[in-house]
């Protein structure tokens, strides 16, 4: 089955789903539409997008015109609506508002995509972030709820390392889950943060 045609079977006519902060839908003629999920009840309202590359463009800015360099930050602007006459189109305009997260919980989903533990991308890492590596179990509980918890829409799906495997994510019929199956930057630049504050710390004259 293609990507698009999986979206289309977990969004029968007449059914809607929340996909981050998005509410997807499809009407009883098939049609699919998406909006920010604060619009709930006023799509009458709402500007038309049409093209998926006018919602990656609407998607690098938050509503004070900040840029968006996390594409799952909760910070994704309102106001706007769009709808397709078919999955793929609609799949690309998803893609264009959460890069490849779709894609994601699909593959990992089907068992076809494991999530990598921190400790393994942390230790893969070269040059300056080369310490990040050496970050402890409580510094990673602290990324995990800082960094990932308050900043991102992401599930976590990846353990700290292999002792500690997480349980599997599961969907919903309400839900497409934005899952993460590995730590981005902003993860690995936090770590590399706290293990030096921690190594300033104890080596302070
Ligand atoms: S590591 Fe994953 S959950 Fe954490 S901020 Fe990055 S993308 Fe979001």
């Amino acid at each position: 089955m293609t990507l698009a045609e999986t979206l289309e079977s977990l969004l029968p006519t007449g059914t809607e789903r929340r996909f981050g902060e998005l509410q997807l839908s499809r009407s009883d003629s098939g049609e699919f539409v998406a909006f920010h999920r604060n619009n709930r009840g006023m799509t009458e309202d709402l500007r038309e997008i049409a093209s998926h590359t006018d919602l990656r463009e609407l998607a690098k800015f938050d509503s004070k015109e900040e840029y968006r360099p996390l594409k799952t930050a909760p910070n994704l602007k309102c106001g706007w609506v769009t709808r397709s006459p078919d999955s793929e189109n609609f799949l690309k305009k998803l893609d264009a508002i959460y890069p490849g997260v779709f894609a994601t919980w699909v593959a990992y989903d089907l068992g076809e995509h494991d999530p990598t533990p921190l400790r393994s991308t942390l230790e893969r890492q070269t040059g300056m972030y080369k310490f990040a590596g050496s970050i402890t179990d409580q510094m990673a509980n602290e990324i995990m709820r800082e960094t990932c918890g308050k900043g991102c829409l992401r599930q976590i799906a990846w353990p700290i390392d292999d002792r500690c495997p997480v349980s599997r994510l599961t969907g919903s019929p309400r839900v497409i889950p934005v899952i993460c199956t590995e730590a981005c930057t902003f993860a690995v630049s936090e770590a590399r943060r706290l293990v030096k504050e921690a190594y300033e710390k104890e080596n302070a004259p």
